[in-house]
């Protein structure tokens, strides 16, 4: 039925594309994909051939008026490269206008590249912030890093291997020598972990920029003595008692 479906794909391994996904994908009236060369290979992987058009930051404003429209009559499907759509990737302003303008908004989950790291890193999953991309000018990026450092949570962060060594390098700085873990890779051929304080992980990357695809998972700050005027008062009986 009409609507906009919003469709997660493999993030490497072609076996992870979920048989609803793929019935969804062989039945859309139109594909919009970040780089349809890209999805035309995942089409012929399951076998079927459907109109494409490009979905991408830089077209988005122009095409996403034309979807909004055709979604009344026909079913879009919106994939992007690899994972989940909007995750790092466009689409949210393609469902908020989807959702305004009354169209079905149908959602088909699958692989993502943030929670299959936090599952191999071993670090506390309980609160978890993902941080995406952290900025490439080095002022803009230490102020992101100081902000998420305050945050009782495990950060997650995309990163590319070329940079990885200097993203580490500034984690270390401003984050001191939490627990951390650098994936790489994931589901694929030379799928990794590696786990280490961040300042180890600085200096076992500063010179070997991996190859491939990385995901940072750094964990909470540690735990910080409680300060409540409660705590205060119990520390306080406690020391009279030992009191001559
Ligand atoms: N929408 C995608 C998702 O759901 O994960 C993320 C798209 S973002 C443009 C691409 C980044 O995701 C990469 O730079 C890398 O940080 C991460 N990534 C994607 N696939 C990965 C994989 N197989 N292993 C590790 N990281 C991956």
């Amino acid at each position: 039925s009409p609507g906009l479906y919003i469709v997660a794909t493999p993030i490497g391994n072609l076996g992870d594309l979920s048989p609803r996904a793929a019935d969804i994908l062989s039945r859309a009236d139109l594909v919009a994909a970040e780089d349809t060369r890209v999805t035309a290979v995942l089409l012929r992987h399951i076998g079927t051939k459907r109109p494409m058009t490009p979905y991408h930051d830089h077209n988005a404003d122009h095409v996403r008026p034309q979807l909004i429209a055709r979604m009344a009559t026909e079913a879009i499907a919106l994939v992007s490269d690899a994972g989940t759509p909007l995750i790092s990737d466009p689409g949210f302003k393609l469902v908020r206008d989807a959702r305004a303008a009354g169209h079905a908004v149908v959602t088909i989950p699958g692989p993502c590249a943030a929670v299959a790291a936090l599952t191999l890193a071993g670090l506390p999953t309980d609160r978890f912030l993902f941080a995406g991309f952290l900025p490439s000018k080095a002022k803009a990026r230490a102020d992101t890093i100081a902000e998420l450092g305050a945050i009782r949570a495990t950060l997650i962060f995309y990163e590319s291997g070329p940079r990885l060594g200097a993203t580490l390098a500034a984690l270390a700085e401003y984050l001191g020598d939490r627990d951390a873990a650098v994936t790489r890779e994931i589901t694929k051929r030379f799928e990794e972990a590696v786990s280490g304080t961040l300042p180890m992980l600085a200096e076992r990357y500063a010179d070997a920029p991996p190859k491939g695809e990385i995901v940072i998972v750094v964990g909470p700050p540690g735990e910080a003595p409680p300060a409540t005027a409660e705590d205060g008062d119990a520390a306080l009986a406690e020391a009279l008692t030992r009191l001559p």
